[in-house]
């Protein structure tokens, strides 16, 4: 499919989504020389229309938007954006440019939620000092053997809960398991993208009919 920048007054409309969490950050519209200098860079530029210019988000607050993959729509009038972003990408200093600042934060979609919470728990792990309160910063401080066993007793208490028909106490077990066990892999170095590109590597080969043992 060739982009109709023509077609459309040489302009098309770009969704920026984050790339981690399925966050929607903002919309913006690209010409050709920006969609070229965005694949180029690998950093999101767009054609502002109150500047009359490229404009490179991020260009002064530092905030950029670092390009993982680029996509069109059906018939190649619009464009789809997935990035990771520096930093707030709103001028307003809000995650997503569809959020009001004095309102509270727009939800990402569930399970993109894990995704926001990792990112959380990396923060607490890299910088374990910023917030002296913390009990993800106090597990990291402990370290290995203890971060595992509170995996191991989330665990079992999950168990306990679903063999004893206890829905409820299972929805605060799996919660406390998730929450460790994304402790337990920010640990290991691990990521969250780690562990679902192995499950997509099974279910693709599932979908493809290969028999596992
Ligand atoms: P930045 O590109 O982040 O360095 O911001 C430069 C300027 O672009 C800001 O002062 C705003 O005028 C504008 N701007 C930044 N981010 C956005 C956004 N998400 N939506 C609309 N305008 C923005
Ligand atoms: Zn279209
Ligand atoms: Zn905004
Ligand atoms: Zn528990």
């Amino acid at each position: 499919m060739n982009l109709d920048f023509d077609k459309m007054g040489g302009l098309l409309p770009a969704v920026v989504q984050d790339a981690d969490t399925g966050q929607v950050l903002m919309l913006g519209y690209v010409n050709e020389e920006a969609w070229q200098k965005t694949r180029q860079e690998g950093r999101v530029t767009f054609f502002s229309r109150s500047k009359n210019r490229l404009w490179t988000k991020g260009e002064t607050s530092g905030n950029y938007l670092t390009v993982v993959s680029l996509h069109e729509d059906c018939d190649g009038d619009a464009l789809l954006i997935r990035a990771r972003p520096d930093g707030p990408t709103c001028h307003r200093g809000t995650v997503s440019c569809f959020e009001q600042p004095a309102q509270t934060a727009l939800p990402t979609a569930p399970v993109g939620f894990l995704a926001e919470l990792e990112r959380l728990v990396q923060r607490r792990r890299d910088f374990p000092d910023e917030d002296p309160k913390s009990y993800t910063a106090s597990l990291f401080r402990k370290g290995m053997p203890k971060i595992a066993q509170k995996v191991g007793e989330e665990a079992v208490e999950t168990v306990i809960d679903a063999v004893g028909g206890n829905t409820e106490g299972l929805k605060g077990e799996a919660a406390d398991l998730l929450y460790h066990l994304l402790v337990l892999l920010a640990g290991s170095g691990l990521t969250l993208e780690d562990i679902v590109s192995v499950l997509r590597q099974r279910h693709s080969t599932i979908a493809a009919g290969v028999r596992r043992e």
